[in-house]
């Protein structure tokens, strides 16, 4: 059995209790004013494609549209796309589901995914008709979101997502690297305060908020950064640890900028003092 047969959509559910059970306040859904409508079946929330929470971002996935491939399951979508196309509030739904996509990773909150079975408005269909729902119970993320052009890539965690760290990396590699400097640094650096940075940030650079890359076995990837260099005294600890992407790690360290870089950082850090 595959991922997708464990998440093919059989009932008919509604948007609203999925919405609900993925910890979502639905509780503006209620209509006032004498109106009879439920708040279930509210339209102005109820056939939306995204749903913004304090500590999760609902999207509705078309299962037909996800691919799995070794052991992984990917949705690609490009909201603005859609939003060129598409006019009155078919335009409005999919402006939010990419502003929904940016609030995750600005945010780093975890993605819940309602997948949906049915008809999707394509040639022969003049219009969506989910049949069926069902609320993944495991969280997905942003893997990649390209900002010009608004193309996204959604990935499916595989249980509790792993983030690595460029010691890490390291420590499994297959090479044989120069032992003195890996011992140097890997010693003056304590792991728990890498792996508690690397958490923190949820798998996105702390510096862009964009996610990391994925590595061939399904980790993520940012690397752990001192903001106050060991060398300046800097401590080793959570306050003073941020993680990056490799090219804002690189621009800390080398760039014209890295002094407003590092002030950036240190009011970032602030945040947790
Ligand atoms: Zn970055
Ligand atoms: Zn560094």
């Amino acid at each position: 059995m595959t991922i997708l047969d464990e998440i093919e959509p059989i009932r008919r559910q509604r948007v609203y209790d999925l919405v609900h059970a993925a910890g979502v306040d639905v509780s503006h859904w209620d209509v006032s004013k004498g109106n009879s409508s439920s708040a279930a079946s509210n339209p102005k929330y109820c056939f939306d494609w995204s749903f913004v929470g304090e500590s999760a971002v609902v999207l509705n996935l078309w299962h037909d549209g996800m691919e799995e491939r070794e052991g992984i399951v990917r949705y690609a979508l490009n909201p603005r796309q859609t939003a060129e196309k598409a006019t009155g509030r078919r335009l409005l739904r999919a402006r939010q589901m990419e502003a929904a996509i940016q609030t995750a990773m600005r945010a780093r909150l975890p993605i819940r995914a309602i997948v949906n079975a049915g008809n999707r408005k394509n040639a022969s269909n003049r219009t969506t008709s989910v049949k069926r729902r069902l609320l993944d119970p495991v969280a997905w993320r942003v893997e990649s979101y390209d900002d010009e052009t608004g193309h996204c890539t959604l990935v499916r965690s595989q249980g509790r997502p792993t983030f690595i760290d460029q010691f890490t990396a390291r420590e499994i590699g297959t090479e044989s690297p120069d032992k003195k400097t890996v011992t140097t640094e890997v010693t003056a650096r304590c792991p728990q305060v890498r792996q508690q940075v690397l958490t923190r940030a949820n798998g996105y650079c702390e510096y862009c908020r964009e996610p990391g890359f994925t590595t061939g076995d399904g980790k993520i990837f940012l690397e752990t950064h001192h903001v106050i260099p060991l060398a300046e005294s800097g401590p080793d600890t959570p306050h003073n640890v941020v993680a990056l992407c490799p090219n804002h790690h690189r621009e800390a360290h080398h760039g014209a900028m890295r002094d407003a870089i590092r002030q950036q950082l240190l009011a970032h850090l602030q945040t947790f003092a």
